[in-house]
């Protein structure tokens, strides 16, 4: 699209999670005219570690943001993967991303952060939950709880797992529990009996469980994420730390005393929950972008990593079409094969023999052996 063209569009977002952040600074930088919507009255994100991949650092970069991230963030080169008892399996670079080479391992509230610190000063609103929102073919008005009601070119639904845009536009398909809980909890480094030896992220794999140690050296801290196998679909389940002890019989004696030594009230108990594939992602004026357009299990680590890339790819597009009905096209044609495959193998976590002992007969139907 042309630069005027560009400079006249409205755009709203819906949502300031790492998909809506992303958006806002991409979509900011073509010149459009975008403000930035999200139900929360401020923004922030529950502990643990994530991983913020060379691609995704490659946008960074393009964005002129890499510094503001990297600042908050640690370079790792490789990844492990052990068995319970530390034997080592596999061992790899990061997939590398024209010259960008290392993942950076970040806490989820610095990221936002930082990223929202990034946005132009007025272009987030918070304290604006989504009501309802009318697509009225060449843009779309959005209807707020608190009162307001907005009316803009293109929406942008990054409105998360739970999307209201999604729901009301799209598909009326529920998020599908994984079978499986993740317990996540940021320990200081001193009080992880020596898991934190460098920057690399390591997964150990038990029967029915596997442990991330993500070390945080920036913050002298450790990432540390222990997703097992469980049929309890409450989305936050009542687990005991003896209970999780008992899933981490056998593991590196470093895993366990660290679990031990856990604050139990601290640590972020959920189970874990994805969406299936959804075929509609935009009309002409409304798009999804992030969770709400393919939520995935976090076996492979991609779901704050492909928030980000739907960005640069919406940005890209709507920089290189001649409208925006165009754009919204090569944006889904660009993004969607990808990220369908990545929620296809982030559901094949567990093997067959792991699956039959805690879902006997009938495993969840996300559930796919590895
Ligand atoms: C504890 C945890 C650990 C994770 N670990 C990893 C990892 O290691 N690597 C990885 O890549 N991914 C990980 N993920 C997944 C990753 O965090 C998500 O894929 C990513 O946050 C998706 O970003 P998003 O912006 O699309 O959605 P979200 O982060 O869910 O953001 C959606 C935003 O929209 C707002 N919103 C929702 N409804 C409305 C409404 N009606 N009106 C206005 N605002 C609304 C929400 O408040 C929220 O701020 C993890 C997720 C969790 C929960």
């Amino acid at each position: 699209m042309n630069t005027s063209d560009l400079k006249n569009l409205n755009i709203a977002i819906v949502g300031a999670g790492y998909g809506g952040a992303a958006a806002a600074k991409a979509l900011s930088l073509l010149g459009a005219n975008v403000n930035v919507y999200e139900q929360a009255t401020e923004v922030r994100e529950v502990g643990a570690g994530i991983g913020l991949r060379p691609s995704s650092m490659a946008a960074f970069r393009q964005w002129g943001i890499f510094d503001a991230i990297a600042a908050v963030s640690s370079a790792s080169d490789y990844f492990e993967i052990l068995s319970a008892g530390g034997d080592p399996i596999m061992k790899d670079t990061w997939p590398e991303f024209g010259n960008e080479k290392n993942t950076y391992l970040i806490h989820r509230n610095d990221f936002i952060e930082a990223l929202v610190s990034t946005l132009p000063d007025g272009m987030l609103h918070l304290g604006h939950k989504l009501e309802s929102i009318e697509d009225k073919g060449d843009g779309a008005t959005l209807t707020f709880t608190n009162g307001t009601t907005v009316e803009a070119d293109l929406v942008v639904g990054a409105d998360g797992i739970k999307s209201t845009v999604r729901k009301q536009l799209f598909s009326d398909q529920v998020p599908q529990f994984a079978g499986e809980h993740a317990y996540r909890a940021v320990v200081d480094a001193d009080a992880a009996h020596g898991l934190v030896v460098d920057d690399n992220l390591r997964m150990y794999i038990g029967k029915g469980t596997k442990v991330y140690v993500l070390p945080l050296r920036h913050r002298d801290q450790l990432s540390f994420d222990v997703t097992v196998l469980n049929p309890d679909s409450t989305w936050t389940p009542e687990v005991s730390q003896e209970d999780m002890l008992a899933t981490l019989e056998g593991f590196d004696e470093r895993i366990v005393n660290t679990a031990r030594d856990l604050d139990w009230a601290k640590v972020s108990i959920r189970a874990v929950y994805d969406i299936d594939p959804v075929d509609t992602w935009h009309s002409d004026a409304v798009v999804l972008l992030g969770d709400a357009a393919h939520s995935m299990c976090h076996h492979q680590g991609q779901g704050a990593n492909s928030a980000i890339l739907d960005a640069g790819a919406l940005a890209d597009a709507l920089r290189d079409a001649g409208s925006v009905k165009e754009a919204l096209v090569e944006y889904k044609a660009a993004r969607k094969p990808v990220t369908d495959e990545l929620q296809r193998i982030s559901r094949q976590g567990w093997t067959e023999d792991e699956l039959n002992d805690v879902f006997p007969g009938q495993k969840p139907a996300t559930q796919s052996q590895v």
